[in-house]
């Protein structure tokens, strides 16, 4: 069986680290590449702390691709870089697997016209882990039958976005699930912003402390009861399983899947 194989960019960081280890657990797949803007030259096996691995660490995305010819790219990269290696991906025609947030509606739609013109598979997805897709669903089912609902996500306080592409996506399936209420009384405001972040309508509360890795809770309120709906990620490895059945799933799907929601239910 040919194994799929997988380039991982930003693959020094706290998530790319632990995509390369679950790449190279899956007997599918196969660790080709990694590229990152730091430890360039460096075997990743090290940097990961396992045996050396031939797969040296590249500055470079275009001469990534080309010596390393992946079939996917998984990016867990920054916000600031995850538009431009992604459009280089699909331009390359190499499959994306993108897990880096701080993507706009704005460049959603940018990428799905440039995934239709190259004919390409792409995947984006702001959570891989299970139980916070299950939290999102659930999320959307209650807001059906409870109007007000406020969104509280905690994350390290190394995170560079706010808020979370999560958070985004919840609010946006419970917008879908139930018309805008303009839900609650705002007030005057003492100190600014202490509400929170408004999304048509919904507050949403980023928190960051060290310590944390990332969790969100979604309360909703109703006459004489309140329903908190809430999912922790304890580490890392919650995501683990999601990315790699998305590396597996890309391979199959034409176009652009935002969320994996869309694979595990659909
Ligand atoms: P991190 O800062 O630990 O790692 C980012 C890595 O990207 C660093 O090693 C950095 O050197 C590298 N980098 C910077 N510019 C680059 C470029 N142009 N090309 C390639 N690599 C580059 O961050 P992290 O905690 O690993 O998180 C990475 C991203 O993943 C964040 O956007 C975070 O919000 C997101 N995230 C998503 C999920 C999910 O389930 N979708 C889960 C956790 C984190």
């Amino acid at each position: 069986m040919e194994r799929i194989k997988v380039l991982v960019s930003g693959a020094c960081g706290r998530m790319g680290q632990e995509v390369i280890k679950a790449v190279l657990q899956d007997p599918e797949l196969q660790l080709v590449g990694a590229v990152d803007r730091v430890q360039q030259g460096k075997d990743i096996g090290e940097i990961v702390g396992i045996d050396h691995l031939g797969v040296t660490i590249s500055d470079n995305l275009t001469e990534a691709f080309k010596v390393t010819t992946p079939q996917v790219m998984v990016d867990f990269s920054t916000p600031a870089s995850v538009m431009e290696n992604t459009r280089l991906a699909i331009k390359t025609g190499v499959y994306g697997v993108i897990g880096t947030t701080g993507i706009s509606p704005e460049d959603l739609d940018e990428l799905r016209a440039l995934v239709i013109a190259h004919q390409g598979h792409l995947l984006v997805a702001p959570n891989f882990a299970i139980g916070a897709l299950l939290m999102m669903r659930f999320a959307a089912v209650a807001s059906k039958y409870f109007p007000s609902v406020e969104i509280i996500e905690l994350h390290h306080d190394r995170k560079l976005d706010a808020p979370s592409g999560t958070a985004i996506k919840t609010a946006e399936m419970i917008l879908d699930s139930r018309k805008n209420e303009g839900q609650g009384v705002i007030g005057e405001e003492k100190i600014k912003g202490v509400r929170g972040g408004e999304m048509g309508g919904i507050h949403l509360h980023s928190i960051r402390l060290p310590g944390l890795i990332a969790h969100q809770e979604v309360i909703f309120g109703g006459e004489g009861q309140t329903l908190t709906i809430r999912h922790d990620s304890m580490s890392r490895e919650s995501f683990m399983p999601g990315v790699v059945l998305g590396i597996k799933r890309v391979m199959e799907l034409p176009g652009l899947i935002y969320g994996l929601d869309q694979i595990l239910f659909n």
